[in-house]
């Protein structure tokens, strides 16, 4: 066979001038374009990795899981939640930044996203340039605790005993750049006091320490924290949202308690790494829409005090556009807070 007829007779056609070398490549990429449609049609075709940031059995891990499943379901194939913990999910967004564009390798992360850039001075990615958009999941409120047998009784005899014994009371978090340290830092700076904080790689692990006693405060989401405030294994302070929040109807916020304006307030979004093709990037869309409607999805994050979010945040443009506000919101907050992760 010659090289000759290896070459489509259109590309010789429109091409007469160039050489076989280039010829040759031009029918490679004719003959490859077809496959590559083809190769979205045909997604998912193995098992998708969802990246979770944060330690298994935690808040976000919790969230990641129930819509996994669901997504499973209906795209014909395993997701498979795998955490990769480090750097307030830094490491976990630089890693899916960095993974192939071909909607296998998928990121589920919360307000860290929009934190990160004022947090970290050093970040090796651009959360708003950098990944595809999926969709937004879910918003979860939360709580703030003391351990069991710390004294207060009440956000208002909280903020007296922190004050009284500052260099005596600890501060928990999941990580410098998790939701739980902003929470942590907000309510510090609301009753100003600078406490001694002990980071942990996500929720669970802060949480298991303020089971055992050895530490005093932590702020964090339902999704973690119900089970052990319903169990009476920890102490209430008040929710952070605005408004009182169904699964803990007597609970008051901590606007209630005295602190004006406070409202943090837990949000998650899927993504991609940036160049996924827009067809996969639908597939995806699609499966988490339908892990929304779910009744078990439903169920379980009703259960922990999550709410799924509206159908027009759960496209990629609902969830672009909330991470643009999300780091214009917090990033001079952070800044004036003078708080570095780095
Ligand atoms: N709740 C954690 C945070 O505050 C993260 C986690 O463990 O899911 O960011």
């Amino acid at each position: 066979m010659t090289s000759s007829r290896l070459v489509p007779a259109g590309v010789a056609r429109n091409w007469p001038g160039m050489t076989w070398a280039a010829l040759g490549m031009a029918a490679a990429i004719a003959i490859a374009a077809p496959v590559r449609g083809h190769a979205a049609d045909a997604f998912p075709s193995k098992p998708i990795v969802m990246v979770v940031p944060f330690a298994a059995g935690g808040p976000t891990d919790v969230v990641a899981r129930s819509v996994a499943a669901a997504m499973s379901k209906s795209l014909g194939q395993s997701v498979v939640v795998e955490n990769r913990l480090g750097a307030g999910g830094t490491v976990s967004a630089s890693y899916v930044a960095k993974a192939a564009p071909d909607g296998y390798t998928i990121l589920i992360h919360h307000n860290g996203m929009a934190t990160a850039p004022a947090l970290y001075s050093k970040l090796s990615y651009k959360p708003l340039t950098d990944f595809a958009f999926v969709g937004q999941v879910a918003d979860v409120p939360m709580t703030l605790l003391g351990r069991h047998d710390l004294p207060p009784n009440s956000l208002p005899e909280l903020v007296t005993y922190i004050q009284k014994n500052q260099s005596k009371v600890n501060l928990a978090n999941a990580g410098l750049g998790a939701v739980s340290q902003l929470c942590g830092m907000l309510f510090q700076k609301a009753i100003g006091v600078d406490l001694q904080a002990i980071p942990y790689q996500g929720t669970a692990p802060a949480m298991t320490a303020l089971l055992g006693g050895q530490v005093d405060v932590l702020c964090d989401q339902t999704t973690q924290t119900l089970p052990h405030i319903k169990a009476d294994k920890v102490k209430l302070y008040g929710v952070t949202t605005v408004d009182r929040i169904q699964a803990l109807p007597n609970a008051p916020t901590l606007r209630e308690g005295g602190l004006k304006g406070f409202e943090v307030k837990v949000w998650h979004g899927v993504y991609a790494p940036k160049g996924t093709p827009p067809a996969v990037i639908d597939k995806l869309n699609g499966a988490l829409r339908a892990a929304l409607k779910d009744p078990a999805v439903a169920a379980r994050l009703q259960e922990l005090g999550a709410v799924i979010v509206p159908e027009d945040k759960q496209t990629p443009e609902g969830l672009r556009t909330w991470l643009a506000a999300e780091i214009d919101k917090w990033s001079p907050i952070i800044k004036a807070a003078g708080v570095k992760a780095d």
